[in-house]
């Protein structure tokens, strides 16, 4: 009997780390955001000095690392070494900028609507629109249903 209860929680918990593990893959594929294919390049825009600027896959390795942000902030300031996994924080990737050589490169998209190079999110973690034609990433479709291109 007690075999049986025992079971069943051991049954549960490596439910529960599954489950864990599922929803940690996913937001580590959401998050960097870039093209899955190998030898290609990454957009990345940085924020201090506005500038786009694009890495191989080969320089990820050593141009990219995870940094923990607030989500709630406006996007600079505070960096804790050891962030705690609190829901208002999130970890974004950053890239080193070949311009200005800080850490300040975000990853960045392509408008496939206008060509414009944007940030793929805003200070808040949140998908971020074109802020030319506003073509949203996650429909897919502009957010306006403008038509803003007379050649579409
Ligand atoms: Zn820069
Ligand atoms: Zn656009």
């Amino acid at each position: 009997m007690n075999n049986d209860r025992s079971r069943t929680k051991l049954l549960l918990a490596v439910l529960l780390l599954a489950v864990a593990g599922g929803v940690f893959i996913y937001m580590n594929q959401e998050d960097d955001g870039m093209g899955e294919a190998a030898g290609e390049t990454s957009d990345w825009y940085c924020t201090a000095c506005q500038k786009p600027f694009q890495l191989t896959t080969a320089e990820l390795s050593e141009k990219m690392r995870p940094e923990m942000r607030d989500a709630s902030g406006d996007g600079g300031g505070t960096e804790e070494p050891q962030a705690r996994g609190r829901g208002d924080r999130m970890l974004v990737n950053v890239a080193k900028c070949p311009v200005c050589n800080e850490w300040k490169g975000e990853a960045a998209r392509k408008c496939p609507e206008c060509g414009e190079l944007f940030r793929s999110r805003n200070s808040k973690g949140e998908t971020a629109i074109c802020p030319k034609c506003q073509w949203d990433p996650s429909t897919g479709h502009k957010a306006r249903g403008e038509r803003l291109n007379v050649g579409e």
